[in-house]
């Protein structure tokens, strides 16, 4: 398969794929949560700390200083 055919078919899945995970975190309810070091964006290296859905992986919130410094101490 040419690498253009390639990326186009990877890039409809990956949409599908996104579609799916956005349903189930719209319909989920966010029963409990844990901080977690999560990507800031899908696209996105960079490394944040937020409060996440166990469920889901939903970002559900920002911890606070007092959220933050106990994960910190963890
Ligand atoms: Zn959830």
């Amino acid at each position: 398969m040419e690498d253009s055919q390639k990326i186009a078919t990877l890039l409809a899945e990956r949409q599908n794929i996104e579609r799916e995970i956005a349903k189930i975190q719209q319909l989920c309810h966010h029963p409990s949560t844990s901080i977690k070091f999560v990507r800031e964006r899908l696209d996105s290296t960079i490394m944040v700390v937020r409060h996440t859905c166990d469920e889901c992986s939903s970002i559900v919130g920002i911890p606070n200083t007092n959220d933050l410094e106990n994960f910190l101490k963890k």
